[in-house]
């Protein structure tokens, strides 16, 4: 027997898909007093995956990406930006001054876009209204340049090319190699130069041009790009500097134990959680499937204590580019074999295996329909 005492009151910080998952899985796991969310935007939650795809390019209208509605039985304070955590008093204190007592807190306050300027000027894609901005934009630009040639940047130039612009993506390495290795990297490169985006490599980084608008950017070879709309999409920093003083948090994110707890009464899920690779080094795994499986577990154990099943962790991710429809269970190991086991990339519909010493650690779906399960099969993970 333990002697966990269920929370009372529950009050989860971050209203995206990971708090409003927890709303659920705090009811299913028996909770029956108060649940309160704090959130710094002013949408209730949404989902940010059609944001760099169908919202960018007009086909989805933004309310569409809405989750949802989360019961009556939740309050749920929008525009409200926590900016301490008082561990000993359990308190959560707002920007407006005021202050939410907990028995339990679950932090879901996700990442932010790394930037590469204090440039108010310079546009990333996270948000809703980051979303309208740059779609509002795209139609008079004739020129686009996206800095960062990973999953987002490749998708905003995918979807901004759809729309007629020009492209240009540039990157300090080969786009999207380190994310899904150079197999299937090359073949999405090539889809992305057959429809006529430019795709450059600048190893040491850029710098961004423009004052009132960004109109360019400087290699470190001193090359300048320019364009007329620049949009970054270099990574995400967590948001966690509102934990200051609770040594809750570490500049990689918040780091939790098997069940998702920080201690007894702090859980933390989904992209503002880091977890230790196989080599110890803490890393946070920042996709949307990741997000809904920590809640679920982080949200039982604020209320089971111990007995709560402990995180299994399943990667997931899936993204869109470039006639590309990718789904991935598992991590393309650095290295790893890639085999075809049904159709052919070349073909851009296959089904896709990574291997390591013989050892399934990785596999994808292109352009084909599987289910999810399926695909966790495939790369190694047995029967889930
Ligand atoms: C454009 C885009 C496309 C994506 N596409 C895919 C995809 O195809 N496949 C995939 O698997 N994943 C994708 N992702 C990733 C996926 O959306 C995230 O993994 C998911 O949103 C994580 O949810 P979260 O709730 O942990 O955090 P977030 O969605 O980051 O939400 C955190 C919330 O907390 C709020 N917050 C932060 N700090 C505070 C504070 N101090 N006080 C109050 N509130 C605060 C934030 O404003 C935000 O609303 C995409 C992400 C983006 C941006």
């Amino acid at each position: 027997m333990s002697d966990h005492t269920a929370p009372r009151s529950v009050v989860i910080v971050g209203g995206s898909v990971a708090g409003a998952t927890a709303i659920d899985a705090l009811r299913q796991a028996g909770h029956e007093g108060s649940i309160t969310v704090v959130t710094e935007e002013r949408w209730p939650p949404y989902a940010r995956p059609p944001l760099s795809k169908a919202v960018l390019k007009g086909v989805e209208a933004p309310e569409s990406v809405l989750l949802p509605h989360y019961g009556s039985d939740v309050t749920f304070r929008q525009e409200a930006r926590a900016i301490g955590l008082d561990i000993d008093r359990r308190v959560v204190h707002l920007a407006d001054g005021d202050e939410i007592p907990y028995d339990a807190v679950l932090l879901a306050t996700g990442e932010r876009p790394r930037r590469l300027s204090t440039n108010p000027a310079e546009m990333v894609l996270r948000t809703l209204d980051d979303a309208i901005a740059l779609r509002d934009r795209v139609p008079a630009a004739g020129s686009v340049l996206i800095v960062g040639g990973g999953f987002l940047g490749m998708e905003i130039a995918s979807s901004v090319r759809e729309l007629g612009a020009a492209v240009t993506v540039i990157d300090q390495e080969p786009h999207l190699e380190r994310q899904f290795g150079p197999d299937l990297a090359l073949r999405i490169r090539t889809a992305a130069g057959e429809r006529g985006v430019e795709l450059r490599c600048s190893p040491g980084g850029v710098e961004l041009l423009g004052s009132e608008q960004i109109t360019g950017v400087r290699t470190a070879q001193g090359t300048v790009f320019e364009a007329d709309l620049v949009v970054s999409a270099v990574g995400c920093l967590p948001n966690v500097e509102w934990l200051e003083g609770t040594g809750l948090a570490t500049a990689a994110g918040i780091a939790v134990d098997s069940r998702c707890l920080v201690r007894p009464d702090i859980a933390a899920a989904g992209d503002v959680v880091a977890r230790g690779d196989a080599q110890g080094k803490l890393r946070r795994t920042p996709h949307w499937a990741n997000a809904l499986d920590q809640a679920r577990v982080a949200a039982a154990a604020l209320v089971r204590g111990p007995e709560a099943p402990a995180y299994r962790p399943r990667p997931y991710f899936w993204t869109e580019q470039f006639g590309f429809e990718v789904k991935i269970a598992g991590e393309i190991a650095t290295g790893a074999r890639l085999s075809e086991v049904d159709g052919g990339l070349l073909d851009r519909e296959a089904l896709l295996q990574w291997t390591v010493n013989g050892r399934a650690v990785a596999a994808a779906s292109i352009n084909r329909r599987i289910a999810v399960r399926k695909l966790h099969q495939l790369a190694g993970a047995g029967l889930i």
